[in-house]
């Protein structure tokens, strides 16, 4: 059983008002340990330390900024099988899972934006008789709050651009995977980033997400996580006038044509669907397929999504784990029965699976796939972000376009097609921010990444990202 802390000013400490909630571990439904229940006054404590780490961090060259934020990242690879164990035992996703996405792509999130920060480059703008440069200057404090998908994943996308950009951080992991972020902390003492620069409080979003955003010291707050809570503090932060990034849902569709590669389609679509228990903002949850090839795809789908393996996450041979809470267990299983009572056909999974001792009371879920539902439907319009995706036949180009489309959400999408013109005319008119052909989740660091409508405000990424993190100002001489 672990009790994590806080991390302020460079040292773990207690909560103030001394309260704990309680970490399970999803692959056993047990507690596995105990988490700060902040408040506040935490993050008041969290604010006061990275203001006065400012000025320090400002004032920093770019190469020791540089040579930090490299240490931040080596010290993460050093302990890739201790992270990628607590990654592992606090969300349920497989150690391999951890050990090969979400613990080495954490590491390169600060590799990454230590490389970007000596790049980093501001413009100049001449007319006869003017000069006008433009000063890209940090904000100061700023606030970076993460959901509990891809726990450290996400936690340093965040982290890492701010603090290449030169502000101090007051930082929020999910109080579900709290741990790998706690475990941070000790990384960047080590590095030697001084005292406050970052800190991390513990807790609940209504709690301390929301002090977070509601500080008047906080000027930009960068969240990623549901649409229900980002539609929240963008109310609580507009009348601010915060700098946001809201990184929020998605129902993505995936576009499959009959002209594609289609063994790599076959092979990838699994993983679009079911990787990380289909815990990935960019999974794709809703599969159009070419009537043609609809049969075909069906059978082969079905047959290679029945033979991947679920159980202990720490087994090599588990494809899947479990998904990351009681109450998201509860609301995918909610969500299949919804499906069904819509007149949705389970061709495969549907139900809780029951694992052997010592894993018979954790939270683990067939990978499901349904047809026979219409675009309409809750199940097609509601974001589930669990091992549950849908599939349905289609004819025209235009009409899948118009199926594609037709969600409040647009975060990502996929088109599987041989057919070039066909390639780009859908990566022109898909309504999301992100579309990949022929491949998924391959990511350059360096592109901008992030949705539109409800999946999103602003993006994340190479220098948007430092361009978030900072303030535009114009200087102009005459
Ligand atoms: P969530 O919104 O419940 O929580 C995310 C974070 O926000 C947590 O740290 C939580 O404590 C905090 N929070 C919750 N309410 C808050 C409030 N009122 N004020 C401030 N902070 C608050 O999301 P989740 O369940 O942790 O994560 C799953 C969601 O995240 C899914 O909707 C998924 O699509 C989304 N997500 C999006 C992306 C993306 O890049 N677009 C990536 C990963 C996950």
């Amino acid at each position: 059983m672990h009790t994590i802390q806080n991390f302020i000013n460079g040292a773990h400490v207690p909560p103030k008002n001394g309260l704990y909630l309680d970490n399970f571990n999803p692959a056993t439904g047990e507690i596995s340990g105990k988490i700060p229940d902040s408040s506040m006054e935490d993050v008041e404590d969290a604010v006061r330390a990275a203001a006065a780490a400012f000025p320090v961090w400002v004032n920093t060259s770019l190469e020791h900024k540089q040579e930090i934020l490299i240490a931040i990242a080596n010290g993460i690879l050093q302990n890739l099988d201790m992270l990628a164990e607590a990654e592992s035992a606090d969300s349920g996703k497989t150690v391999i899972t951890a050990r090969t996405i979400d613990i080495p792509r954490a590491a390169l999130n600060f590799k990454f934006f230590a490389t970007g920060l000596l790049h980093f480059a501001s413009e100049s703008h001449h007319a006869p008789g003017t000069l006008s440069y433009t000063l890209r200057q940090p904000i100061g404090v700023v606030g970076c709050i993460s959901p509990w998908n891809l726990p450290l994943y996400l936690f340093s996308w965040k982290i890492a651009p701010a603090l290449a950009a030169g502000n101090c951080v007051v930082g929020k992991p999910s109080e579900v995977t709290p741990l790998t972020a706690s475990l941070l902390g000790d990384i960047c003492n080590a590095a030697g980033l001084p005292p406050g620069v970052l800190n991390i409080v513990h807790g609940l979003g209504p709690q301390v997400g929301e002090a977070i955003v509601r500080h008047p010291k906080i000027k930009a707050i960068s969240f990623t996580g549901s649409t229900r809570a980002g539609a929240e503090i963008a109310r609580i932060a507009a009348p601010m006038f915060k700098k946001l990034s809201l990184e929020l849902g998605g129902k993505n569709p995936n576009l499959i044509f009959a002209d594609c590669d289609y063994e790599k389609m076959l092979e990838t679509t699994v993983r679009s669907s079911f990787n990380n228990q289909g815990q990935i903002c960019l999974c794709g949850s809703r599969i159009y397929v070419e009537k043609s090839i609809y049969p075909k795809f069906k059978k082969d789908f079905v047959e290679r999504v029945q033979e991947l393996k679920i159980g202990n996450p720490s087994d090599p041979i588990n494809n899947l784990g479990a998904v990351v809470s009681k109450l998201h267990f509860e609301k995918v299983l909610h969500c299949i029965e919804l499906a069904k009572e819509e007149g949705g056909i389970i061709l495969t999974g549907g139900t809780a699976i029951q694992i052997p001792t010592p894993f018979d009371k954790g939270w683990y879920i067939a990978p499901t796939v349904i047809e026979g539902l219409s675009c309409e439907c809750r199940t097609n319009q509601e974001e589930i972000f669990g091992p549950v995706v849908t599939i349905q036949p289609f004819d025209q180009d235009a009409e899948v376009l118009e199926l594609a489309n037709n969600t409040p959400y647009g975060l990502s999408a996929t088109v599987w097609t041989n057919n070039l013109q066909r390639a780009h005319f859908f990566a022109e008119n898909l309504q999301t921010g992100i579309v990949w052909v022929n491949t998924w989740m391959l990511r350059d660091l360096r592109t901008p990444f992030g949705g539109v409508k409800n999946s999103g405000v602003g993006r994340e990424g190479g220098w948007e990202a430092l361009r978030f993190f900072t303030e535009a100002k114009n200087v102009t001489f005459g």
